[in-house]
């Protein structure tokens, strides 16, 4: 056994042995002997069991002739090509998560008066984003899935009339930002969001939403583990497709690289 180890050991420095290392955590490899004990490395793993990486694996391409789909397809995104999903027609810029996939479930927590400002901010719930943060989160809930969890969306894209509404409810920037200066959901690049179970029920975050203090910061570990392990497995599954956290709030994750502009777009309210 020590030989055969070492042997091994022995061949993975002459090809290079820190590569090797490295790779393992993307590229699930299938000839890599012996690398049992390297993903260890990220602390992700212990959090979504029997899936060893975070992205979901990426889908073969279908090789079908798809006649519907004859609309050229966009130039290559790093978002998901998963064939059930369609690419999203916009409207105004902005898609429908729950068009995109039913699964992901709605509770807009400013379209009701169980927000912090004790008042309805918006005519009627829905979560609109940009189409490729939209994909990513579409990514980001099948991933989940595979874990028996999903996304809970307490609010995208916040139009800038809505963000004025709330501005004017709450004028202090610790809370709200100024509209002139403009919140990423105003530009439909942020999402508050928690985790469910398969059963509908939240993950225990160790706050509400929309809790403004230490026990909400990202920062803080001074909280259960399971806590901590929940935060984490969000977390983990928005860096994963793109988003990224901010420090006080563990709902909130913005899309990365990219600058959309803000918007004044309302969605209808049709019933
Ligand atoms: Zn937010």
């Amino acid at each position: 056994m020590r030989i055969f180890t070492l042997l091994i050991l022995l061949f993975a420095t002459a090809c290079g042995g820190n590569q090797v290392e490295k790779k393992s955590d993307e590229t699930q490899s299938t000839t890599e002997v012996g690398t049992d004990q390297i993903p260890s490395s990220e602390e992700k793993k212990e959090d979504l069991p029997e899936t060893t990486a975070p992205a979901p694996s990426p889908p073969k391409p279908k090789a079908t002739t798809d006649e519907k789909n004859s609309a050229p397809t966009p130039p290559a995104q790093n978002a998901p090509l998963n064939t059930n999903v369609t690419a999203p027609s916009a409207v105004n810029g902005f898609v429908n998560i729950t068009r995109l996939d039913p699964s992901i479930r709605l509770d807009i927590k400013y379209a009701t008066t169980d927000n912090f400002t004790k008042s309805k901010i918006y005519d009627c719930p829905a979560c609109l984003l940009r189409p490729e943060a939209a994909q990513a989160i579409v990514k980001a809930q099948k991933a989940l899935k595979k874990n028996g969890l999903g996304l809970k969306m307490f609010d995208c894209y916040r139009p800038r009339p809505y963000q004025q509404r709330l501005w004017d409810k709450v004028p202090n920037p610790d809370y709200v930002t100024p509209p002139a200066k403009g919140s990423m959901h105003s530009r439909g690049a942020a999402v508050d969001l928690t985790i469910v179970d398969a059963s509908g029920k939240e993950l225990d975050m160790g706050t509400p939403y929309d809790f403004f203090g230490r026990e909400a910061h990202t920062d803080n570990n001074n909280l259960p583990q399971k806590v901590l392990a929940n935060r984490r497995i969000l977390r983990v599954a928005m860096e994963a497709v793109g988003f990224k956290g901010i420090r006080t709030e563990w709902w909130h994750f913005s899309y990365q690289n990219k600058e959309w502009p803000l918007s004044d777009y309302v969605w209808p309210c049709d019933n």
